[in-house]
């Protein structure tokens, strides 16, 4: 915690300060986060968390992943698909898209080739797919729901 430096905006309490640091010092970058939470407080103030994807994008540390994810949790309409590094790992396997390290890139593609109402929990899917089956080494085509359509899982020797 030595060089972490926070710029909390003075209507912040010390109280919800110490909360937010409780929930995130064992997450990755968090001194990143907590300062984009911080930062968003203060653009917010009163005014309620935004419904769309262009708004949300203007946060700070919001991308189009979270914005995705914000929207889906929120019961609004979807404006895109979410990609993460599953997601991103686990489509061009499957054969669905090209590989790209460019996660906006799979977004256009998966929601040219996808139908809408698919949108709001195919990414999540995918996602959940990478973290439990589909891992980067040693995927586990066997077990996997969708092996039967799958490029990679064709190109196995003896499948
Ligand atoms: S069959 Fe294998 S490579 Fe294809 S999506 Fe499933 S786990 Fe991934």
């Amino acid at each position: 915690m030595s060089s972490f430096k926070m710029n909390p905006p003075s209507r912040v309490s010390s109280t919800l300060i110490l909360i937010i640091f409780c929930l995130f010092s064992s997450v990755r970058n968090y001194s990143n986060k907590i300062n984009w939470i911080l930062d968003t407080t203060s653009v917010l103030k009163d005014k309620t968390i935004p419904k769309r994807l262009d708004e949300l994008v203007k946060l700070k540390g919001i991308g189009r992943k979270s914005a995705n994810v914000i929207l889906r949790e929120t019961h609004q309409k979807p404006e895109g698909i979410l990609v993460d590094l599953h997601v991103l790992r686990v489509v061009p396997r499957f054969g669905l898209t090209p590989e790209y390290k460019d996660a906006n890139k799979i977004e256009k593609i998966l929601m040219e080739k996808l139908p809408y109402s698919m949108w709001n929990d195919i990414g999540m899917a995918f996602s959940f797919l990478g973290r439990t089956i589909c891992r980067p080494t040693n995927p586990k085509c066997t077990i996997c729901p969708i092996h039967t359509d799958c490029v990679y899982f064709k190109k196995i020797p003896n499948t």
